[in-house]
C-alpha cells in the first residue's frame, strides 16, 4: 500500500520553512509522532511524509491511505485535508492529541481515529484496512514501548535544526491543569532501557541532539543511570526538565558532564496563586532566582515557559513579569496565553467561560475566553509586548554578555545566542507588535482625568 503521513500546519507556520531567513528552523525539530508511526509500519508498505511547514500537499494524490497527526490548533486544517483526500476517494485516518479527546468530532471528518499513542493501534488498523474492515476507533496502549530507531531518511534534514531527536521517557505523573500529557498517556510513564537510549545516541552522527521528553528528570534513579552512561559519548544536548533539578547538585553535575547545554522549564507564572490554581508543585516565585543561578553555575541555560491570563493576572502582569525575568537571569522565554485545550482539566474548569471555539485560535496566542481582569485584546497585546521587549536587541546583548562571564558560559555560548536570535527573528517574521495594557490604561486615565487649570475651570488633562 502507498501511505501518506501528514503533519498539517496553518496560520503563520504554514510554509514558513520555505522562507529564506528566519524560517522557523530553530523551532522545527520533532516530527517524532509521524516518525514513530512510520517506524511501526511494516516494510511491505511505501511511505511518504509531509510536514506542511516545509512541504506542499500533492495536487494529484496517488495513495491508498492517508494518516494525519492532529494538534488542536491545526484541527481545522486537518479536517480541510480530510475533505480534500475524500474528494480524491482516499480514506483518511487521524490521530494525536486532538482526535483522542474529540473522537466524535474527528469521526465527522475522518474514516477512523487512533486514540492515544499509536503503539498497539496502528498495526491493527493497517491489517483491518487491508481486509477492507476498517473500524471507526483504535485505542493505543501507553504501556507498550515506542520504537527507538526511527526512519529519519523520510525527512528533508536540511529543513530542521536537527533530526537527532528522541524520547528516553514518555508521559508524566504530574497533573498540571493546562496539560494533556497525563490524560493522553493515562498517567502511565514509560522509560526506555538505558542501553537502548545509548545505542540510539551512538547512531546520531552529529554531536548535538535533543531529548523530546515531557519530563526527562522525573525519575531520579533512571536519569542518574542514563546520564552516567552518556558521559563517554561526549554529546551536546538540550531537553525539557523541571526547574527543581536546581536542588540536586549531583544531578546538575551529571547533566553538565554528559553535555547538557540547556533546559526548557515550565515556570508558567510568578504568581503564587496562579501556580496553585494549576496544580503546579513549586509555589514560591522567589525560589526561581536561586534556582536559575544554580543551573547557570553548571553552564546550562534556562528557557522559561510562561503563561499569561490566569484569573489573578491584571494588566500589570506583563511589566511585572519582564522586571522579574531581567532580575532572575532567564536566558530565553516561550510566552503563551493560558489555553484550555480539550483533554485538560483546565478545559472542564473553564468550559463556561470560553467564548471562542475556533480551534485554530488554540495556538497559545489568542484569549479564547474572557479573562478576569483584562479584555481579550489586552491579553493578546500584552503577550506580544512582552515578547518584543524580552527579545529587544538591547536585552539580547545584555543577556549574552552576562552569559560569557558565567562559569562554562563560553563553552555553550552559541546555544543561547542561536536561540535568542531565532526568537527575535520570529517576532520579526510574524510582525509582532502589541502594547503594554497597564501603560495604555495609565495613559487613557491621565487623558480622561479632570484637572484644575487656573482661570480655565475644570478641564480634561491631556487635551489641553
Ligand atoms: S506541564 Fe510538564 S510537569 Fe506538568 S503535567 Fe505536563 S508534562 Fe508534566
Amino acid at each position: 500500500m502507498k501511505i501518506l503521513l501528514i503533519a498539517p500546519s496553518s496560520g503563520n507556520w504554514k510554509s514558513l520553512g520555505k522562507k529564506k531567513i528566519f524560517n522557523g528552523k530553530t523551532f522545527r525539530f520533532s516530527m517524532l509522532s509521524l516518525l514513530t508511526i512510520a517506524a511501526l509500519t511494516p516494510d511491505e508498505h511505501e511511505l511518504t511524509l509531509i510536514d506542511e511547514q516545509v512541504d506542499d500537499i500533492p495536487e494529484n494524490p496517488d495513495f491508498d491511505l492517508i494518516g494525519i497527526t492532529v494538534m488542536t490548533a491545526v484541527a481545522p486544517r486537518a479536517y480541510e485535508l480530510c475533505e480534500y483526500f475524500h474528494k480524491n476517494n482516499i480514506p483518511v485516518v487521524v490521530g494525536g492529541f486532538h482526535p483522542t479527546f474529540n473522537i466524535e468530532e474527528a469521526l465527522n471528518h475522518a474514516d477512523s481515529v487512533v486514540a492515544g499513542p499509536a503503539a498497539g493501534a496502528w498495526n491493527n488498523l493497517l491489517d483491518d484496512f487491508k481486509k477492507g474492515a476498517l473500524e471507526k476507533i483504535y485505542y493505543g496502549d501507553p504501556t507498550l514501548p515506542s520504537p527507538a530507531i526511527l526512519p529519519k531518511h523520510l525527512l528533508n534534514k536540511k529543513k530542521y535544526i536537527t533530526v537527532n531527536t528522541m524520547h528516553a521517557t514518555l508521559g508524566c505523573r504530574n497533573e498540571c491543569a493546562f496539560c494533556s500529557i497525563t490524560a493522553f498517556y493515562k498517567g502511565q510513564r514509560y522509560q526506555r532501557p538505558v542501553e537502548e537510549v545509548v545505542e540510539v545516541l551512538k547512531s546520531f552522527k552529529e554531536k548535538f541532539f535533543m531529548f523530546i521528553d515531557d519530563n526527562l528528570t522525573q525519575d531520579r534513579d533512571y536519569i542518574v543511570d542514563l546520564l552516567t552512561a552518556m558521559i563517554p559519548l561526549k554529546k551536546k544536548w538540550v531537553t525539557q526538565a523541571s526547574i527543581e533539578i536546581a536542588d540536586d547538585p549531583a544531578l546538575l553535575q551529571l547533566m553538565h558532564d554528559s553535555g547538557c547545554m540547556g533546559i526548557f522549564a515550565g515556570l508558567e507564572s510568578f504568581s503564587e496563586s496562579a501556580l496553585c490554581s494549576q496544580n503546579k508543585r513549586i509555589k514560591h516565585p522567589q525560589y526561581y532566582k536561586d534556582a536559575v543561578k544554580k543551573i547557570h553555575d553548571y553552564g546550562i541555560y534556562v528557557e522559561a515557559g510562561l503563561i499569561f491570563g490566569f484569573n489573578n493576572d491584571g494588566p500589570k502582569v506583563f511589566e511585572h513579569t519582564l522586571k522579574i525575568l531581567d532580575d532572575i537571569g532567564i536566558d530565553a522565554i516561550q510566552a503563551s496565553i493560558l489555553t484550555p485545550l480539550p483533554g485538560t482539566p483546565l478545559f472542564n474548569q473553564m468550559k463556561n467561560n470560553i467564548v471562542d471555539f475556533n480551534w485554530e485560535h488554540y495556538d497559545y496566542k489568542y484569549a479564547v475566553y474572557q479573562p478576569a481582569q483584562m479584555s481579550r485584546e489586552e491579553l493578546r497585546a500584552g503577550l506580544e509586548w512582552i515578547n518584543k521587549r524580552f527579545y529587544s536587541l538591547w536585552r539580547i546583548l545584555k543577556r549574552l554578555v552576562r552569559w560569557i562571564f558565567m562559569p562554562s558560559g563560553y563553552c555553550n555560548f552559541y546555544a543561547p545566542l542561536y536561540l535568542n536570535v531565532a526568537y527575535w527573528g520570529r517576532q520579526f517574521q510574524f510582525k509582532v507588535k502589541g502594547f503594554n495594557p497597564a501603560l495604555k490604561r495609565r495613559k487613557d486615565a491621565a487623558r480622561e482625568k479632570p484637572s484644575w487649570k487656573k482661570g480655565q475651570g475644570w478641564s480634561i488633562a491631556g487635551i489641553h
